[in-house]
């Protein structure tokens, strides 16, 4: 006999917020009874019921007033009165002013980047940000730069997504043909170099596709950083900054940067120091290598409906598998004229191996060999077998055989396929 889930109703006031926590494996379904309310920025709909699984961290937070009833019990649950949600809703605020000002004068719209260290909700502000914008009938590209846990695509990746509908409750924003570029590492700082031109890269082709929709391009863009905030970290910053053009800066919770920012950005760029929330909860290695593992999970399995991803094997010889970056050499091995950095952008070829198995590899978009490191990918695939003898590798991929491209790039990133 299971016993039955723990029924509660919580009153929250104006301008609260209540905070949960699952950590077990108990579900907790959650429904608006009266009054209003929203997950980081959308809005619940009265009488329907929402289910969050293990792992959820949430926030529903009320501008009016409203009853919630909710069903099981997690780990951790509070109301708090305490939040910066007023100082998000004024910066929104400002940003439709200059999407308005952009749309009558038919320039572009704001171009804004989040910046801060680690857990500091700057993935969550931009989803309050963009849920915002497109309630107002904005469409703003969101553009992710944090390869770490890849909120666009599979972690070890950057990319760009025109945001049309606001993010579902249970699933986020709908994933329909993001731009992606394959950086293959989890930190930056594990080729600065290939980094740096990847976001250039993304940061051209972003703004290029901003002129082509009228609505786009006033609505602008919100682009999402990764925590690394010092040193190579806060150069990318800087590089990213100049790179998208951007009008403004957030920075959340450190003064440091922020004054950092202040110094160092041209005039025209405003840097505006915002509060982290409370609520944002920190999140040890661990748990960040599990969500990057769920991540992947997703990709090819779905989250809530599910995904059927396909098996088949594919003959080494019908595909070409690179990667790029070389091992580094001391400067005084390299070639004449050569830099340690230049090989780090170099293509080698990788002969497939059992060193290939559980590795994602990105299906790329065609382009010329001669610029594979500038090239969008279409897809991933993951290898779950090498089979020597027969010289193939069994892949788990979305899409059904044939690959749409046969020249795949290796990323550093694995994963377990355990179905
Ligand atoms: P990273 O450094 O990994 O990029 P981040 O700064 O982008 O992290 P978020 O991912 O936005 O931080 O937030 C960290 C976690 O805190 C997320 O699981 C998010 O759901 C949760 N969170 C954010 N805001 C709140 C809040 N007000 N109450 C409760 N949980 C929150």
């Amino acid at each position: 006999m299971t016993t039955p889930q723990k029924v509660e109703e919580i009153t929250l006031g104006v301008d609260s917020e209540l905070r949960f926590e699952i950590e077990s494996k108990e579900n907790v379904i959650l429904e608006l009874k009266s009054g209003f309310a929203e997950l980081y920025g959308t809005e619940l709909a009265k009488g329907k019921q929402y289910e969050f699984h293990q792992g959820a961290k949430v926030a529903i937070f009320t501008f009016h007033g409203c009853v919630l009833q909710m069903k099981g019990k997690p780990d951790v649950s509070y109301v708090a009165k305490e939040t910066p949600m007023v100082q998000y809703l004024n910066t929104h605020t400002a940003l439709e002013q200059l999407r308005t000002n952009a749309e009558e004068k038919s320039t572009r719209g704001p171009i804004v980047m989040i910046v801060g260290p680690q857990d500091v909700g700057k993935s969550t502000l931009c989803r309050l940000l963009l849920n915002y914008a497109v309630r107002m009938g904005r469409r703003p590209i969101y553009v992710d730069i944090d390869v770490g846990q890849g909120s666009i695509s599979c972690p070890g990746t950057i990319g760009a997504l025109l945001v049309e509908r606001p993010a579902t409750i249970e699933e986020g924003f709908s994933q329909q043909a993001p731009l992606v570029y394959n950086f293959g590492h989890v930190s930056p700082g594990d080729n600065n170099k290939l980094y740096q031109i990847l976001v250039s890269k993304l940061a051209e082709v972003s703004l290029e596709r901003l002129e082509t929709n009228k609505k786009g391009k006033s609505s602008g863009m919100i682009i999402n950083t990764c925590g690394w905030v010092k040193s190579d970290g806060y150069r990318h910053l800087l590089h990213a900054a100049e790179a998208f053009e951007v009008c403004a800066i957030f920075v959340l919770d450190q003064e440091r940067l922020y004054n950092e920012l202040l110094r160092d950005m041209p005039r025209f760029v405003q840097v505006v120091y915002l509060p982290k929330s409370g609520g944002v909860v920190e999140r040890p290695k661990q748990l960040r290598m599990e969500s990057r593992d769920n991540r992947i999970r997703e990709y090819f399995y779905g989250l809530r409906s599910p995904l059927y991803p396909h098996s088949f094997d594919i003959k080494w010889c019908d595909v070409q598998i690179y990667k790029i970056g070389a091992p580094a050499l001391p400067d005084s091995c390299m070639p004449l004229g050569m830099k340690t950095e230049d090989n780090m952008t170099k293509l080698v070829t990788i002969q497939p191996s059992v060193a290939l198995l559980h590795h994602i590899l990105a299906v790329l978009a065609e382009g010329s060999l001669d610029d594979i490191i500038r090239t969008n990918v279409l897809g991933f695939i993951c290898v779950t077998n090498v089979d020597n003898e027969r010289q193939t590798l069994t892949v788990l991929s979305p899409q059904p055989r044939p690959l749409p491209n046969t020249i795949l790039l290796l990323s550093e990133i694995q994963f377990m396929d355990s179905h």
